[in-house]
């Protein structure tokens, strides 16, 4: 695939992709299109050789692997489906000061100041009884900007260039009517029904998450970067995902997208939970033989990297400093944050150097703490070699986030092309 059609169909894909929920029903549809067959967690798997296979746990992980048998060295590829956004709380409601907004809680690492003046909307899933007292869950985009987060005017806070603060609980509730007969029920019940959903006899939960309306573009004088919301880490499940399905079945390969990253991981539908280990079991069910493919499988944990901020430039370390447009960057961390290894590297560049695809490097200065990701949990908890990659970023975790053109495309083809 060239560089033109992996972007457009990359800006599409973001754009499609509000939440976890999203992001997981979206590669599973191009998983159907690409001729892997669903399997589910609570039935019965007979795998067959030469086939390849995708399953979801909790609607918001995945997990695509082509299923060759002969060979057992699987070069997998880790990414994940949650951003940090602003969630809504159970009892969302606030009426006061004329205005109707909603109560909410951040989740993960989120760079507050961005989401103020946006046109949000919002998206998750609703959990409700049907008319035959059945347990339903179903997926809502409501698509219109329904609700802004207002700046305080300057003219009201004459420090607020140089030492304004934002406070979680109290500066951040999207305000979304004037009218202060809303309820909320009804509301979802509307978004249910838009959906084509009727005869909802009680909604009981949901898990729902404002998104800012303004579309993934390129930017730049020569369409030079890609922004959007959610580049970290959609890039990645985006770039991992296309590179599973152009690989022939005879291939070993496995891609894993988890939720919960940018909360630590530590969940049912996390990369700290059992979704790997229990399906590779099931995919090799003797022990003898499940070892020996762990040990000799390579994992790529794919997550986005701070390229140097022209701007900021003593944030980073001179001789590890990512450029964006430069390639793709190899992270290293001697407190084992990120779990790349020199053997790990080394079979990245082998495969980088006989593409001519360009690589960087990114550790982070000694006197700043290091992030961390889904690959040493991976690797720790498995027993699986891995290496920690990304692609140079700006503006981690704003609600607009800008990436290279270049990139995503340049670790795409390594991608397909590594060896375990
Ligand atoms: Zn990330």
């Amino acid at each position: 695939m060239n560089k033109q059609d992996f972007n457009e169909g990359l800006l599409g894909f973001l754009d499609a992709s509000p939440t976890p929920l999203h992001v997981t029903q979206n590669m599973a549809m191009m998983f159907e299109n690409a001729g892997f067959i669903k399997l589910n967690e609570v039935e019965k798997w007979e795998l067959q050789a030469g086939q390849k296979y995708y399953v979801t746990r909790s609607d918001s992980s995945i997990i695509a692997f082509t299923y060759p048998k002969t060979d057992n060295r699987y070069v997998m590829i880790g990414t994940h489906t949650d951003s940090p956004n602003l969630k809504l709380k159970p009892n969302p409601v606030i009426k006061e000061h004329g205005v109707v907004k909603f109560g909410v809680e951040s989740y993960g690492g989120l760079l507050l100041n961005p989401w103020f003046d946006r046109d949000l909307s919002l998206a998750g899933r609703v959990s409700y009884l049907d008319a035959e007292n059945k347990i339903q869950n179903a997926l809502i985009n409501v698509q219109k900007p329904i609700a802004v987060i207002p700046s305080l005017a300057i003219h009201l806070d004459d420090k607020a260039n140089k030492e304004r603060t934002v406070n979680k609980q109290t500066d951040i509730c999207p305000i979304l009517s004037t009218n202060e007969d809303f309820e909320f029920d009804e509301f979802l019940a509307w978004q249910l029904e838009a959906n084509g959903i009727q005869n909802v006899q009680k909604i009981y939960a949901h898990e729902l998450s404002f998104y800012d309306m303004q579309k993934a573009s390129f930017v730049g004088l020569r369409n030079d970067f890609i922004a959007s919301a959610r580049l970290d880490n959609l890039l990645s499940c985006y770039t991992g995902m296309l590179s599973i399905c152009s690989v022939t079945a005879d291939k070993a390969m496995l891609f894993i997208a988890s939720d919960h990253e940018e909360v630590g991981s530590e969940s049912v539908s996390g990369a700290g939970g059992s979704f790997l280990e229990n399906t590779l079991h099931r995919m090799f069910d003797d022990y003898e033989e499940y070892i020996q493919m762990l040990r000799s499988s390579l994992m790529v944990s794919a997550d986005n990297a701070h390229a140097i901020h022209p701007n900021y430039p003593a944030k980073h370390d001179a001789n590890h400093a990512p450029h964006i447009n430069k390639g793709v960057v190899i992270k290293v961390n001697a407190n084992q944050r990120y779990a790349s290894s020199a053997t790990t590297i080394s079979k990245f560049m082998n495969t980088a150097a006989a593409l001519g695809e360009p690589l960087q490097h990114f550790v982070t200065r000694s006197d700043m703490g290091c992030g961390s990701t889904i690959g040493p949990i991976t690797a720790a908890r498995l027993g699986i070699d891995t290496i920690d990659v990304g692609l140079p970023t700006w503006a981690m975790h704003s609600i607009r986030e800008l990436a290279g053109s270049d990139d995503a495309h340049s670790l795409y083809k390594i991608l397909t092309g590594l060896q375990a």
